[in-house]
Parts: C-alpha cells; structure tokens; sequence
C-alpha cells in the first residue's frame, strides 16, 4: 500500500493518540510506502523529518506539486522533477505579471517552482487566472487564504500519478488523504481518497460524488486510520491494529495531560551518549503518575528541560515507547538561569515562606515574578497544542499556579485539575502576596482544585471568599476520615463546591498516601533484615529515636533539638538510655537561605553533645546527607520512635513511611510523634501529637512516647498502619482523577 498524504491537518492533525496509532502502523508495517504530499516547501518539511515521532516518508511530493524529492536522501526524483522545471517561467516573471492585482500579498516562505500569495480579496483570483494563463501556469486557491501560481499541469494530483508510473506501483496500492482544496487533484486521478474531518467544505462538496473517496468523520489521522476499514482492499492494514485501537477507543479514556516540575525520567550519559533513564525504583510520586499510561492511555507529559539558548525549542520524545506506547514528553526548554530565578529564587523567597506561614521571610520581587508569569505561559501553551480536544489536564504544585487561568483562555474545552503537594495558609497569610488576585483567579479556572487535607480546603476558601463573591454550593463533614476539633489543623466540615462568577469549582482533600506494596516487598528481602539486625546490635538496649527531615526551618529541626536539650536536662534518668538519630538532608545546591539553619543546627547539636556525651553515648547523631530510600527502611525498622516534629509541612510522607515499615514487624512497638502542624496529622488519628511550637509540648511528647505502655504502643501501630495500607499512593491517585471526573 502506498500512503499519500497532505500533512497540516492531515498526516499531522487529529488527536494525538490517533497519530501515534497511524505512525506506529505505519513503522511497523514495512509494506507500506510513505509519500508525503504537501503545499509546504521543501525546507519547510526536513524539521519534520529529524522528528522522531513522525515516520520518514519514502517520497515526498512538496510545493504543492512542484517538487518531488526521495524521502530518505532528498534528492529530486529525475526525470519528474526537470520536467516541472522545464515549465516553470521564474518567480520574478510570475510576480511582474501580477504586480497591479491588489490584495495578493506575497508569502516569503521557503518555496520552489511556484509562488505562494496570501489573497485578502477572493475577486481577484480570476485576474489572476489570466494573468499568469499568459506565461502558461495554473492557480490553486485553498483554504480561503492561499493561492499558490504553478507550471501548467502541475498540482499534487499530477506529480503524483508521475511518480507512481515512475515507481511502477498500481494505482489500486494507493490511498490519497487530504483536508484543503489544494489536496482535489488528488482525487481526480483515480486513486482511492480520503476527506479527513473537518476538513474545508469546498473540498467535501467538491468531492462528493466521486467513486473512492471516503467521507471520515474523524479529523487528521484518525481520518486515515477510519478509510483503511473502509477500503476492502486496504481493511487487512488496520486489522492488525484493530484490537489495540478498538481497546483503547471503547475505554473512550480522554487524553491526560500531566503537567510537573520535573520528567519521570534522569538524563544520564551512557557510553558517551545521553539517554532518559527511568528511575528503576517504584517508590514515590512519578511511578504512581507514570503508571496510568501503562494500559496504553494516551497522554503527555509536560515538563522542562535544561537547554544552553533561551527560547530553545525541543521535539516531543518517547518516554519509554515500549511501556507507554501512548505517551510522549513534551519539553519547555529553559535555560540554567531561568530555572534558578523561576524555581531556587522566586519560588523560595517569595511562595515558599508564605505556604509556610513564615511570612517575615517572604521576598517579593516583580522581576522575578514577571519571569514566573512567562514561564507559566510557556507552560500553557505547550498545553494548549498539545491537549486533545476534550482533554484532561493534570496540574501538578505551585510553580505552576497561572496554568490554569493561562490554559483555559486558550482551550475551554479541557478539564483541568490542580493538586497542591504543599500547605495552603490562612487567608491573611495568603494575601500578603501581592499577586494574590490573579493567582487565585487562575485556580478559579479549574474544574478540581485538590488539597492534602480539609484545612487547606477551607483556607483556600476563606481566600477566595476575601477577593471575589462566592457561593458555597455544597460542604461535607471531615469526621471521621480526618480529624476535626482535637488538633491544630482540625476543622468540622469541608466545601467541595463553590460558586464564582458563574463558574462551579470542585475542591477536595487527597493526602498523599506512598506505595506500601513495595515497602512491603523490601522488607522481605534478607539482605534489608540482616541490616536491621545489625544495625539494632549496634544500638544494644539504647532507645533510637529517630528524626528524618529534609534541612528547612520549616521543618523545625532547631526546635526539636533544643527540646532534646531540654529533655536530657529534665530526666537524667535517660541519659545513656536514648539517642537521637538525626537525618537532616540538605537541599539543592547553591541554596543559600538553608545556610544559617545548617549553622544554627551544626552549633546547637555540638553544645549538646559537648555537655552530655560520654565515652560509651553521643545523644545526638547528626547525618547531614541523603540516604536511599533501601538504607532509610534500616532506620524506620531499627526506631523505637520516630519524632517527626515539622512547624509546618503539608502533609509530611516519613511518617508514612515509618509506619509502613513498623507495619511489617510482627507485634511492633515502635511509636509515632508527630507534629500538629504536618498536614498527616488529622489522617493519623493513633499518633501521639505534639505542637512544635511548645518546647514543653516537644519534651513531655517525648517523654510519653518513651513510657508507653507495650499493649497500647502495639494497638496505636495496627490501627495506624490500617490506615496507611488503605489510603495508599494508588488510592490518592485514582481519588484525585475520580474528583475531576476521568
Ligand atoms: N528521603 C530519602 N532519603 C533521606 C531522607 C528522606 O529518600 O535520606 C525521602 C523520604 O523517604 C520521603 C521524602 O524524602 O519520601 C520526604 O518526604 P516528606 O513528605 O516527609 O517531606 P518533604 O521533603 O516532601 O517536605
């Protein structure tokens, strides 16, 4: 079979999943020959042809015609191509024969054998016809726009019923597709056709009662992909894809657009050569995210890339094309510099502190903010080409918060959902931002704004109810997933829907869960025990407790320090008794703000350990880098309690974990403190909470956690780690997708 196909709105239109289904048949399948056949210029058509989504085309018919080039090493096609030539006057006589007709504007693209005008005024195209008749050339005008003047005789129809006698192929191998009236030669010439949808309606009237020529209803490839099941001839080609198309078109599963700071995949050299790495652990977010491709849905994932020149524009690229045949990374290229203002500068100095309610931190600088609003743009305009019509946009954090708002301008038929992985503060807190109204009017412009827990719901809430008349449309009670009035981030009822301005915003709460199968699966293997083993040898009858956080005041880790300090002081009783084992890990490089939290931690852990050690007990053990995840496990296994005291954090995933790992250890004993103020803590109802701002709320915690009687320490875990299991990453995931209505 040979394929000859138009490109803008043919080869290359459609929804993306029925151009990767196309694309794929056609690589797959060797029997079938590519032609492409456009009114682009030649140079117009090679950056498609370095695009390694696209196939390569054996043929390529382009200038309308007038050219017509080998596929694979671009040269002319003789004797075709003379013979055009031999016909063709020159661009400058074409253009002195015309030069009195207004309204033709001429089109400086690449273009050969012919010359390309824009026509504002459809009366002079007959003038035109008459003109050029005289130097024996033709006019094409399609869609309502273009007139292209050509050697006489010339058109795609023509050039390609040459090139088929000159390939000796027959006529019935071959199916023509096209959607603009510079495709209707074409038509005439015998061959079987396609009309894709949507195409111009002049080529669909003109084309009507011709034998051959299918009418699809999908536009693009889809279109294409339609016509090979209805040819006889041709319906063995689109059989073998059958079941996959069939599959993936019932689910009837719109597109999913992933938009996140980051590809769920490295770039690593390998033998000299750069290649996209998969992380190989199915720990954490990305794997989760990644995983609803793995049925074939189609999707894109939208995220940035590192490149040396501003404005740089990347291609789309496989993520793995053997796992998610169906997905495809779409790469905003910025440069090391405006990654830094856009995510170490802006970011931290200004979101950061105010999410973090430590607002006497907060920067503002409207530079850098201009740069973050470009940044989001970029964003949502590779959004905007890529979503299919109908699409479903996932929104992932902060970074990207003028997405939406930018996104739903240009495209108001896709769903678009946020997920904040972070806190969301009081609504005075909030608004100290002095882009509090557009960021809040962006948001309004999904249909699923998702939040760790109800706290953050009604945060939001109060903010948009501090800048815009709302309507609560519908609220439930929190009780008794979450907790209500017995901790500090606490509340009785939740909105899920609000009314502004006409338009309905869903809201709800997803706290993260992690994948607890797969810890699981760690602690299974002997290597991970042997390690516990030792390591809880090493620790003889000493109570470990354990810290794990990354270095950020918001963490706290001055905080819980002093309290230790304080602890030691009050109860002497402990001394040689309990360690504390604090992971602190730092944060990206070249981080500066973090400099004077490591100081302050680095001096405080040393007057510590200066007064109390001894030569058999150092009370604080300070790691100041990053374990793998594998090493981690050791840890949770070997702690007795896990002091997991942020002042602020929005959900806080090591007290998780913790509890995941303890869940593995038959009859454990191993306790939870954890902060009021980590967004987890009104999930995790069996913990003992402390309030971190309270050093003696710190200590006596602490000294509870220690005392605890073995029966309630083992019911508090089982009940803990029920929960756990239940509300898993799988879980947060399907429940953010079922809120936007998947
Ligand atoms: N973590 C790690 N190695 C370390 C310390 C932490 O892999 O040495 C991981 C930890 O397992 C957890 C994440 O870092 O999954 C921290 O998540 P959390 O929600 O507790 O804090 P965040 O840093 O997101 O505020």
């Amino acid at each position: 079979m040979i394929l000859a196909t138009d490109l803008d709105g043919t080869f290359l239109g459609g929804k993306s999943l029925h151009k990767q289904q196309l694309y794929r048949l056609i690589r797959k399948d060797t029997s079938i020959q590519l032609i492409f056949v456009t009114g682009r210029g030649l140079e117009s058509v090679i950056p498609l042809l370095n695009d390694p989504i696209i196939p390569n085309p054996d043929y390529i018919i382009c200038d309308v015609g007038a050219t017509v080039v080998n596929g694979h090493t671009l040269e002319a096609i003789e004797p075709l191509q003379n013979e055009i030539e031999q016909h063709w006057p020159g661009v400058l006589k074409i253009r002195e024969a015309v030069k009195d007709i207004k309204g033709l504007q001429y089109q400086e693209v690449p273009q050969q054998r012919r010359v390309s005008f824009f026509v504002k005024d459809e009366n002079v195209i007959e003038e035109v016809k008459e003109k050029v008749a005289e130097i024996d050339c033709d006019v094409i005008y399609s869609a309502n726009k273009f007139l292209d003047v050509l050697p006489k005789g010339t058109n795609k129809g023509s050039t390609l019923t040459n090139l088929i006698k000159f390939l000796k192929s027959s006529t019935d191998e071959v199916l023509v597709a096209g959607d603009t009236l510079n495709d209707m030669a074409m038509y005439q010439c015998g061959f079987k056709g396609v009309v894709v949808g949507n195409s111009e309606d002049k080529l669909v009237q003109a084309t009507k009662d011709i034998e051959h020529v299918y009418h699809a209803k999908h536009p693009g490839a889809g279109g294409i992909l339609e016509s090979l099941k209805n040819f006889q001839q041709l319906a063995h080609y689109s059989r073998k894809f059958d079941e996959e198309v069939i599959q993936e078109e019932k689910s009837d599963t719109p597109q999913l657009v992933m938009m996140y700071h980051r590809f769920p995949y490295e770039i690593k050299e390998i033998n000299g050569v750069k290649e996209r790495v998969s992380p190989n652990s199915p720990n954490g977010i990305l794997p989760t995210l990644q995983s609803f491709f793995t049925s074939g849905r189609s999707g894109v994932w939208i995220a940035w890339e590192e490149v040396a020149k501003s404005g740089e524009q990347l291609r789309n690229v496989y993520i793995d094309k053997d796992k998610y045949p169906n997905l495809m990374a779409s790469r905003i290229g910025l440069t090391k510099k405006e990654v830094e203002i856009f995510y170490k500068s802006f970011a931290k100095e200004a979101f950061w502190p105010t999410i973090f309610s430590f607002i006497e931190k907060a920067k503002f600088n409207h530079h850098h903010w201009d740069h973050f609003v470009n940044i989001n743009r970029l964003f949502a305009q590779k959004a905007s080409e890529q979503a299919d019509y109908g699409a479903i946009v996932w929104i992932h954090d902060y970074n990207l918060w003028l997405v939406p708002g930018l996104l739903r301008e240009l495209r108001p038929d896709v769903k678009i959902g946020f997920f904040h992985h972070t806190a969301f503060p009081a609504a005075n807190t909030f608004n100290i931002l002095p882009w509090r109204r557009e960021i809040i009017s962006s948001l309004l412009q999904c249909d699923y704004v998702g939040f760790h827990i109800p706290r953050y719901v009604e945060n939001f809430v109060d903010v948009v109810k501090s800048l815009f008349p709302v309507e609560v449309l519908e609220e439930i009670n929190c009780a008794p997933r979450y907790l209500t009035y017995s901790t500090a981030l606490g509340v009785q009822k939740m909105t899920t829907t609000i009314k502004t301005d006409h338009r309905v915003v869903k809201l709800g709460a997803n706290p993260v869960g992690i994948n607890v199968g797969y810890i699981k699966q760690l602690m299974q293997q002997q290597e991970l025990q042997d390690k516990i083993t030792a390591m809880k040898t090493q620790m003889g009858d000493k109570k470990v407790i354990l810290s794990v956080e990354r270095l950020d005041y918001v963490k706290g880790p001055l905080e819980k320090v002093l309290a230790f300090e304080q602890f030691l002081n009050d109860y002497p009783e402990f001394h040689g008794k309990v360690e504390l084992l604090q992971i602190c890990t730092p944060p990206a490089q070249g981080m500066k703000i973090y400099d004077k939290i490591q100081h302050d931690l680095e001096h405080a852990i040393g007057r510590i350990n200066g007064r109390y050690s001894r030569i058999d007990w150092i009370p604080i053990r300070l790691f100041s880098r990053s374990f793998p995840f594998e090493e981690l496990l050791t840890y949770y296994a070997a702690a007795d309690i896990a002091w997991i005291t942020p002042l602020r954090d929005g959900l806080n995933l090591v007290a998780k974990e913790y509890i995941a790992v303890q869940g593995q250890i038959p009859s454990s004993k191993g306790v939870l403190i954890l902060s009021e103020f980590a967004g987890a803590a009104v999930e995790l109802q069996y913990a003992l909470l402390t309030n971190p701002y309270d050093l003696r709320s710190l200590k006596e915690c602490l000294l509870q956690g220690l005392l605890l009687d073995d029966n309630d320490k083992q019911t508090r875990m089982q009940r803990l780690y029920e929960q756990v299991e239940h509300y898993d990453i799988d879980f947060w995931a399907d429940d953010f997708l079922n809120h936007l209505g998947n």
